[in-house]
């Protein structure tokens, strides 16, 4: 089956006691049982069924299945948000006096998660994802798990997934990709041997952004040494399961992490359109990045064009197209202001992954608890926009932007 087929049809879905071509929205939160006997059996795991919605629900299991279906992996935990999602993944298999290896040009946000789990012990060391000789020589006893994003937000560096996992592998590490940005459209970080992968599914998956959420994805591949984590052992009895079940059986559900069911029902309508919606921004992005590559006192950072340093891994790694955002340097951050002010279309949003096209200063905004070096190591510069693209078209989005450039 081709991605949009197998998109629409994989995962069982709709309502069969009443034929719905949709999943309902389970708007309950807990779930009644027909005896005492069966309401055990529920909470030791020996029945199927549901009792809480923080634990599951109907319609955010048929979310989690198309999800694992996506990403072709064994199984999903949806949760609150990206952060949860990124949260629950990392402290699954971390604790104090562990470390783990990350890459530098991460999302924001995700830095900053990163300096928050020092205050519980565990501690982050940040290497370029493309320098495997730095992160080798990094990995101590206390590494616990490499991490690194597919399509770097904004650096747009892409990251050469089996080289890194095949590294992570010979150290008995886990390789965890988040790959919001690129989504399964343009890659599945399980087919080249990540063992766990996140999505912030509050972008292109929903897409019309009007929730927020997050998944984790369990490739089953990993096989936990209970001497690392001692707490994967009594997990193990789940075989490939062990890491989604200690995950659901302990932090997920102490969290209260979970993604509510209308959120659930809003992404799986969202994502039914994930593949034309991801060849049209693709696209968008494709063009306009060629459009302003030739336009004197601007560069033009965009993995599609031979001038990106990661040219060469995109064209290996990503499938159907380089992504759906491109960065412009304009000379200086007034520079930068005056012509995201004059832009009509665009719009200015911290986000990323709408239908409609969305720009952002991403040093004033996005990265600013990051330090001056790490700001640098993100490639986040003070004359720098990000343009997540949307599903306009091109023709009005080249018009806007050589306007607003020349205005400027
Ligand atoms: C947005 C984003 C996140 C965080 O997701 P939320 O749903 O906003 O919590 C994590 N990683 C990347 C790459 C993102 O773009």
């Amino acid at each position: 089956m081709g991605f949009n087929t197998a998109l629409l049809h994989q995962s069982a879905e709709g309502d069969v006691q009443t034929g719905a071509t949709l999943t309902p929205i389970y708007q309950s939160s807990a779930f009644y049982q027909p005896s005492a006997e069966q309401h055990e059996k529920l909470f030791h795991n020996k029945a199927n069924g549901f009792s809480y919605t923080r634990i599951n629900n109907p319609t955010i299991v048929a979310f989690e299945q198309r999800m694992t279906a996506l990403e072709k992996g064994i199984a999903s935990v949806a949760c609150a948000s990206g952060m949860a999602a990124l949260t629950n993944a990392l402290l699954n298999i971390a604790g104090a006096g562990d470390e783990i290896i990350a890459s530098t040009s991460l999302y924001g946000g995700t830095i900053d998660l990163f300096h928050d789990l020092e205050t519980f012990g565990i501690h982050t060391i940040f290497v370029e994802s493309s320098n495997l000789e730095q992160i080798e020589d990094s990995i101590t006893e206390k590494t616990r798990v490499i991490f690194a994003e597919t399509i770097g937000n904004p650096k747009l560096d892409v990251t050469d997934i089996p080289a890194l996992a095949d590294l992570a592998h010979r150290h008995g590490l886990p390789l965890i990709m988040d790959n919001t940005v690129a989504t399964a459209y343009l890659v599945r970080p399980i087919e080249f041997g990540a063992d766990v992968v996140i999505n912030s599914t509050s972008k292109y998956i929903n897409g019309n952004s009007d929730a927020i959420s997050g998944v984790i994805t369990d490739s089953g591949n990993f096989n936990w040494d209970v001497e690392k984590y001692p707490g994967m052992k009594e997990y193990k009895k789940f075989g490939k399961f062990a890491y989604t079940a200690k995950l659901r059986n302990g932090l997920f559900r102490n969290t209260g992490a979970c993604i509510a069911p209308q959120t659930a029902f809003y992404n799986l309508l969202g994502m039914e359109t994930l593949g034309l919606r991801m060849e049209r921004a693709c696209s968008n992005a494709a063009k306009l990045a060629e459009y302003l590559d030739g336009i004197e006192g601007i560069s033009v950072n965009y993995p599609g064009l031979p001038s990106s340093k990661w040219h060469n891994v995109a064209d290996r790694i990503l499938k159907n197209g380089y992504g759906a955002i491109l960065t412009i340097r304009v000379g200086s951050k007034e520079r930068a202001f005056s012509i995201m002010n004059a832009l009509k279309i665009p719009m200015i949003v911290s986000n990323i992954g709408d239908t409609k096209t969305l720009i952002v200063h991403p040093e004033s905004t996005l990265s600013a608890h990051s330090t001056e070096q790490e700001k640098q190591d993100a490639c986040v510069f003070d004359d720098l926009i990000r343009v997540s693209l949307g599903i306009e078209d091109i023709e009005d989005l080249i018009e806007d932007f050589a306007a607003a450039i020349k205005a400027s």
